[in-house]
C-alpha cells in the first residue's frame, strides 16, 4: 500500500477530499462525531507525507489548550514527536502570545510583558476608575471590564468607542477602556483580550510582520471554527492574505482549512459568533465546503436522542447525522431524590461498571452545567476512593471565594490566625490599602505585638493616613460583631453572616462578570456545606461510636450538645476533606474519572458519559429560562453534551436540591422531555419524596411522568415581570401560600427573598425572578 493510501485508509469520500484538498479556502461543516478533528489531522499528515509541507509551516488552532494537547497527541501517533513539536498546535492566545514575544516591541511593549488574568485588569479596571473618580454605583468596574472586553473582542479601540458614544454611560466607558489601555501599557502588560487584538493592530501596522507570518504559515487550520470571535476571524484572516495581496505580488495567500458545527457553538456569552461559519463563503468568496454526515462516535441511540433535542432550536438548516454502530444500549434515566442521591447513583454506577470490567476510569465522564456542582460529585468520590480528576475548575476549597470566606471564619475562631486575617483585611475592599497593611506591619514589629494585636491599636500606627485608620477600625468593628454572634450561632449562620454582613457576597452580586456569578454559586454551595455538616454532625453523635470514623476527630468528646457543632468543629472538618483532597495521579491509576463542566467537554468523547443535574433551573441555567437566545444555547450546550458519549450514556436529575441552604424543588430539564421516551430506561423514574404542601405530584411532563413541577410551581411566563419586594410585603406562594418577606438581597434578575410561611413550612429562599410568587 502506498504512504498515501495509508493515510487515507479509514476515511469516508467526503473526508478524503477535505484531507487531499488543496488551494481554495476549504470549510468542513458537520455534526458533533463526524470525524471533522479527524480530518484536520490527517490533513495535516497528508501535507507533510504528500506535498512536502514542513511541520513549521502549519499553524493548527485549536479551542482549549486540553484540545490542543489532544491534538497533538493524535499528530504524534501519526507522525512522531518531533513533527508534533515543531509544529504550533495551540490555542489562539497561545499562537498570539508567541508572535508578541517577537514582535511586541515594535508597540512598545516589551518582550517579556506580563499577562493579566482576569482578576488582574479587573482589579486595574478598578483603580482606573477611582482615578477617574467615578461612582461605583453608576459606572461599576465591573460592568466596565466586560464591555471593554467585549469591545476587544469586537476589535473596538477606544477612539472608536470614544466616537460612537452618545449616552453620558458610553462616553465614560470610553475614556475608562482608554485610560486602562494607557495603565496596561505602562504596567508592560496586556490582558486575555488584548492578547489577539494587539496582535491583529501590530499585523495591521506592520506589512513587514504580517508578511513574515504569512511566509511562514503557508497552512492555517481552525477546529471549532463556530466558537471564533470577530478578534480570533481577523487574526487569520491577516494570517492567511487574501487574493488582493497576491495581486500586489506581496505573498500568495496561505491555505486555509476550517472545520466547524454551528449546533456546537456554545460561546456567544464570549462574543463568539456563528457567523463567521454561515458567512465563510462570503468571507473568502473562492472557498469550497464539504459536509460530513456519518457519526463514527456514538450509537444510534446516543445520536437519535442528540438529533431529537437539537431539532428543537429554530433556523437551523435540518441534518442528516446517522451511525452505522447499531442502536446500542438505551440510554439509562435515573430520578435522585437529592443531589447527594445523585451523585451516590453515579459513582455507584461507575464502581460497578469499572468492576464488571464493561469500562476502565479513564473511559467515563461526569459531566454537570456548572462548576459548583463538582462538589457533590468529589466528596463522594473521595469517600468511594474512585480515582478521578475535575477538568477546568480549580479544587472546590482552593477556589478563591471558598479560601475568603474560610479566612474570616478562621479569623473569627482564632483571631491571631495572622495569614487568614492579612487575606480578609481588604477582601472585600474597604480601603486599607498595601501601604496602610505596611505601616501596621512596621507597628506590630516595633511593639513586638501581633499583627492582630497592632490592628487594635492603629491610631497608634505612625505614618499612616486617618482614612486608613478609619477603614482599619471599620474592619476591627465588623470582626467583633461577627465575633460575637458566634457562640449562639450554628456554622451555617456564621457563614451566612459573614457573606452578607461583609459585602462579600453583595459584590460578587452586583458584578455583571460571568466568573462571579459562578462564585456566587459556589459560596451558596458552601453554606450547603455547611449545612449537611450540621445534620451529618447530629446524625453522627446518634448513631455512631465516635472511634470508627475519621470523623471522630471533629468530635472533642464529651463538650457537646448533640447536634450543636461548633464553628471549631466544622473548620476541622474542612480541614480533613481538603487534605483528602489529594488526587493520586492518573498515570499510576489506571486512569481516573475525569470531571467538567459541559462547556470544558467540547470536542472530547468518552465510552461512557454521565450527564447529572438535568433540571430546569440548573440545566438549563437560571439565567437563561424566559429568554429564547440563551435557551437555544443551552440547547446547543446539552447537543454538545449528549454527543460526548460513545456508548453508555446516563442522564439523571435530583428532584431536590439545596440552594442556600433550603432545598428548592426543580422540574426535570425540557432537555429531557424532548429526548424520544422510546430512547430511555428509567431505573428510576419518579422521586419519593412527598410533595411539599398544597401541592400534588400529578402533572408529569412528557415521557414516563418524570419532571413533575411540584413545589417549583409553574415557570414564571417569559412575559411576567418579576415582583418588586420589600420586608414586610406579603405574598402568596403557588405552593407554600402566604408569608412574609423577611430580607431581600442583590439587584435585577439576581434579586434574592426570604419569606416566611409560618410555623409549619418555615423560611425558604427565592430568586424572586423564577418564584412562583405574587406580591399581596
Ligand atoms: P466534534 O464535533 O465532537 O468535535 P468531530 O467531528 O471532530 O466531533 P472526531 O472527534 O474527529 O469528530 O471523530 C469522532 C470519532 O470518530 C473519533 O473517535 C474518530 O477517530 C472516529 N472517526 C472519524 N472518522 C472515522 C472513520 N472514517 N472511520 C472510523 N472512525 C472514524
Ligand atoms: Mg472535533
Amino acid at each position: 500500500m502506498s504512504s498515501q493510501e495509508q493515510l487515507l485508509e479509514g476515511l469516508n469520500g467526503p473526508q478524503r477530499d477535505a484531507v487531499t484538498h488543496s488551494g481554495a479556502p476549504l470549510l468542513i461543516v458537520a455534526g458533533a462525531g463526524s470525524g471533522k478533528t479527524r480530518v484536520l489531522t490527517h490533513r495535516i499528515a497528508h501535507l507533510m507525507a504528500e506535498r512536502g509541507v514542513r511541520p513549521g509551516e502549519i499553524l493548527a488552532i485549536t479551542f482549549t489548550n486540553k484540545a490542543a494537547a489532544e491534538m497533538k497527541e493524535r499528530i504524534q501517533a501519526l507522525l512522531g514527536v518531533r513533527a508534533a513539536n515543531t509544529m504550533w498546535t495551540m490555542t489562539f492566545h497561545s499562537a498570539c502570545v508567541r508572535i508578541l514575544r517577537r514582535e511586541a516591541h515594535r508597540l512598545g511593549y516589551p518582550s517579556s510583558f506580563t499577562i493579566y488574568d482576569s482578576a488582574d485588569s479587573a482589579r486595574l479596571m478598578q483603580l482606573v476608575c477611582k482615578e477617574m473618580d467615578l461612582d461605583p454605583k453608576r459606572f461599576p468596574p465591573k460592568s466596565f471590564s466586560f464591555q471593554v472586553s467585549n469591545l476587544k473582542n469586537e476589535l473596538v479601540d477606544y477612539d472608536t468607542a470614544a466616537e460612537q458614544a452618545q449616552t453620558e454611560q458610553e462616553k465614560k466607558l470610553a475614556e475608562a477602556y482608554q485610560l486602562y489601555q494607557r495603565r496596561l501599557h505602562e504596567a508592560g502588560a496586556m490582558d486575555f483580550d488584548d492578547l489577539i487584538m494587539v496582535t491583529v493592530n501590530l499585523f495591521q501596522m506592520f506589512p513587514d510582520v504580517a508578511e513574515y507570518y504569512r511566509r511562514r504559515f503557508r497552512h492555517v487550520m481552525v477546529d471549532e471554527y463556530q466558537d471564533t470571535n470577530h478578534a480570533q476571524y481577523a487574526f487569520v484572516r491577516e494570517l492567511v492574505g487574501a487574493a488582493e495581496d497576491s495581486d500586489t505580488g506581496v505573498v500568495p495567500p496561505a491555505e486555509l482549512c476550517v472545520v466547524g458545527d454551528a449546533d456546537q457553538s456554545i460561546y456567544a456569552f464570549r462574543g463568539a459568533t456563528i457567523r463567521n461559519i454561515l458567512e465563510f463563503e462570503r468571507d473568502f468568496p473562492s472557498a469550497r465546503t464539504i459536509l460530513l454526515e456519518q457519526n463514527y462516535r456514538s450509537t444510534q441511540n446516543i445520536l437519535s436522542a442528540a438529533n431529537a433535542v437539537i431539532d428543537r432550536n429554530e433556523g437551523r438548516p435540518a441534518k442528516n447525522l446517522w451511525s452505522e454502530q447499531g442502536d446500542g444500549p438505551a440510554i439509562t434515566g435515573y430520578v435522585a431524590d437529592n443531589e447527594h442521591d445523585e451523585a451516590a447513583f453515579v459513582v455507584g454506577e461507575i464502581d460497578k461498571l469499572t468492576d464488571e470490567g464493561t469500562v476502565t476510569p479513564s473511559q467515563v465522564a461526569v459531566f454537570y452545567r456548572t462548576n459548583a456542582q463538582s462538589r457533590v460529585f468529589e466528596d463522594v468520590f473521595i469517600r468511594t476512593g474512585l480515582p478521578y480528576k475535575i477538568v477546568g475548575g480549580v479544587r472546590f476549597y482552593e477556589r478563591k471565594e471558598i479560601r475568603d470566606i474560610l479566612a474570616y471564619l478562621r479569623v473569627l475562631a482564632n483571631p491571631e490566625d495572622t495569614v487568614s486575617l492579612r487575606r480578609i483585611l481588604n477582601v472585600p475592599k474597604r480601603g486599607i490599602g498595601a501601604r496602610a497593611e505596611e505601616a501596621v506591619e512596621l507597628f506590630a514589629a516595633r511593639e513586638r505585638i501581633s499583627f492582630s494585636r497592632a490592628l487594635r491599636r492603629v491610631d497608634e500606627a505612625p505614618g499612616i493616613a486617618t482614612r486608613s485608620v478609619k477603614a482599619v477600625q471599620n474592619f476591627t468593628a465588623l470582626l467583633d460583631e461577627l465575633a460575637e454572634a458566634v457562640p449562639g450561632s450554628t456554622p451555617a449562620e456564621v457563614v451566612e453572616a459573614v457573606l452578607s454582613k461583609t459585602g462579600y457576597l453583595s459584590e460578587l452580586a452586583e458584578s455583571k462578570d460571568l466568573q462571579d456569578e459562578s462564585r456566587v454559586e459556589n459560596l451558596e454551595e458552601f453554606v450547603d456545606v455547611a449545612r449537611e455538616f450540621e445534620h451529618t454532625f447530629a446524625a453522627l453523635l446518634e448513631e455512631e461510636p465516635p472511634d470508627e470514623d475519621e470523623e471522630d476527630g471533629a468530635v472533642p468528646s464529651g463538650t457537646l450538645d448533640p447536634g450543636e457543632p461548633t464553628l471549631v468543629d466544622f473548620l476541622e472538618r474542612i480541614s480533613l476533606v481538603a487534605d483528602t483532597d489529594q488526587i493520586p495521579d492518573a498515570d499510576d491509576t489506571g486512569g481516573v474519572v475525569t470531571l467538567m463542566t459541559l462547556h470544558a467537554a467540547k470536542g472530547l468523547e468518552f465510552p461512557a458519559v454521565f450527564l447529572t443535574g438535568m433540571e430546569d433551573g440548573v440545566f438549563p441555567h437560571t439565567r437563561t429560562l424566559g429568554d429564547k437566545t440563551q435557551l437555544e444555547e443551552e440547547r446547543r450546550l446539552a447537543y454538545v453534551g449528549l454527543t460526548r458519549a460513545q456508548r453508555l450514556l446516563y442522564v439523571s436529575r435530583a428532584a431536590v436540591r439545596s440552594a442556600w441552604g433550603t432545598p428548592s424543588y426543580n422540574p426535570g430539564s425540557r432537555f429531557l422531555d424532548e429526548i424520544p421516551a422510546s430512547l430511555v430506561d428509567w431505573r428510576r423514574a419518579e422521586s419519593s419524596l412527598a410533595a411539599p404542601p398544597s401541592r400534588g405530584i400529578g402533572g408529569g411532563r412528557g415521557s414516563g411522568g418524570f419532571g413533575s413541577t411540584f413545589g417549583g410551581g409553574p415557570r414564571r411566563g417569559a412575559g411576567k415581570e418579576a415582583p418588586t419586594l420589600g420586608v414586610g410585603d406579603l405574598v402568596n406562594h403557588d405552593s407554600f401560600g402566604m408569608g412574609r418577606v423577611q430580607l431581600v438581597e442583590g439587584t435585577g434578575d439576581k434579586t434574592k427573598a426570604r419569606i416566611d410561611f409560618g410555623a409549619d413550612i418555615g423560611e425558604k429562599d427565592f430568586l424572586v425572578k423564577y418564584a412562583p410568587i405574587e406580591k399581596l
